[in-house]
């Protein structure tokens, strides 16, 4: 009795042996639907981040940040709220360094007192000016190293000694330097967070974002993102794991190219000031040394020139595009004052070092002879 045309729509094929081939990339379980009971019994929900396709993933990034737990989610901002309001409750209070991603910090400008935890913002680097900020009611930490778009650099394992000498938790976006290039759980941070829609998946092409950390802290985190629902597909998983295995080539790459940028910029007359930590009299280059395998693909420029003469610059340039975001296979410039830092007011992006001259560059994995002579016939 062969099935009706209905029936064979549903079922015909769809066998389960086909999913046995042995191949040697991770299959995409696009399954939103698991049978239970099962073997493991386990029961198996995309937004329970359970699936083997979102697992492998999150798994490879929790062994390359030497972390025991590892969650993949939607974007950067899902990692940040859901460890954000996993680890904190109404009466407690935070401690952010000003310099943290634009988005981070709207979302603790508007969202924290609705929730009533109080929080507290710091503007210098050193561990004195974060332990200054520290309360009783004080539970997290939260800081990033090195900085947007000024590259401003944090002594990772001072802070999260001195946070854990007064029982707070240190959490971490280390989406800047990746974890090629730095692993805070090494210096003794308890959280680390990524937007992996940047170095991660290094393609410009997926919105991701992960987190790192111990199973305990892990367990509250968890519950939080499960409620918020910033699961991520499983076809974007497929698309940041195969971004993942290129990672270490393509941030070797970007760091020896933005070294030899930065020295080329350094010449040049239209630059009147540098922010890259390699460079041996930026402010944080010793302790970036100590803590970093190497500088990273991020160089901030600001020129010589007033806005207008600022945009013209960047108008000309022919192989960088002028963009938003960063980390991927291409050089992109932007001007933060447009970007991360557009809600801020011009009196704080002053106070903070932000001018309108102020041009941030992800260099990418290009041949650096070309993306050199394009900035200086841009900047001539
Ligand atoms: C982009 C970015 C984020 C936010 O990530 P999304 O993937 O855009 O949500 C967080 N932190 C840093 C440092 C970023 O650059």
């Amino acid at each position: 009795m062969s099935a009706k045309k209905a029936t064979q729509c549903v079922h015909a094929g769809s066998d389960q042996a086909a999913q046995a081939v042995p191949g040697v990339t991770t299959p995409i379980y696009t399954s939103t639907s698991f049978r239970y009971p099962n073997e493991a019994g386990e029961v198996y929900y995309p937004r329970y981040y359970n699936i083997p396709t979102q697992q492998v993933a999150a798994s490879k990034i929790a062994q390359l940040e030497n972390g025991e737990a590892g969650l993949v989610l939607s974007s950067g901002m899902a990692a940040v709220v859901s460890t954000l309001f996993g680890l904190l409750r109404a009466g407690d209070h935070a401690v952010f360094h000003s310099g943290i991603y634009g988005g981070s910090r709207s979302f603790v400008d508007e969202r924290f007192s609705r929730c009533a935890i109080e929080h507290a913002l710091v503007y210098g680097t050193d561990v004195a000016d974060f332990e200054a900020a520290i309360r009783d009611n004080t539970k997290v930490l939260f800081f990033e190293s090195p900085t947007n778009p000024l590259l401003q650099v944090v002594d990772i394992a001072k802070v999260a000694e001195m946070a854990r000498s007064r029982g707070v938790l240190t959490v971490m976006d280390n989406t800047f330097a990746s974890p090629i290039l730095q692993n805070p759980l090494d210096l003794g941070v308890d959280v680390v967070i990524h937007s992996g829609t940047k170095y991660l998946n290094g393609h410009s092409d997926v919105n991701c974002g992960a987190i790192v950390t111990s199973n305990e802290l892990m367990q509250p985190i968890m519950d939080c993102a499960v409620s918020l629902g910033g699961t991520l597909d499983v076809r974007a998983c497929y698309l940041l794991e195969r971004g993942l295995k290129t990672l270490a080539l393509r941030v070797e790459r970007q760091s020896a190219n933005a070294a030899r940028f930065a020295a080329a910029m350094v010449a040049n007359p239209r630059v009147r000031t540098i922010f890259y930590p390699g460079l041996s009299d930026h402010p944080g280059h010793e302790i970036a040394a100590r803590q970093m395998s190497d500088f990273g693909g991020m160089v901030s420029l600001d020129l010589d020139a007033d806005e207008a003469t600022t945009v013209a610059m960047m108008s000309r340039l022919k192989l960088a595009q002028v963009a938003v975001s960063l980390g991927g296979v291409e050089t992109l410039a932007c001007r933060p004052k447009e970007t991360s830092h557009a809600k801020i007011s011009a009196e704080q992006r002053q106070r903070e070092g932000i001018t309108d001259s102020l041009m941030r560059v992800s260099i990418g994995i290009e041949d650096v002879d070309d993306v050199i002579a394009d900035f200086e016939q841009a900047l001539s």
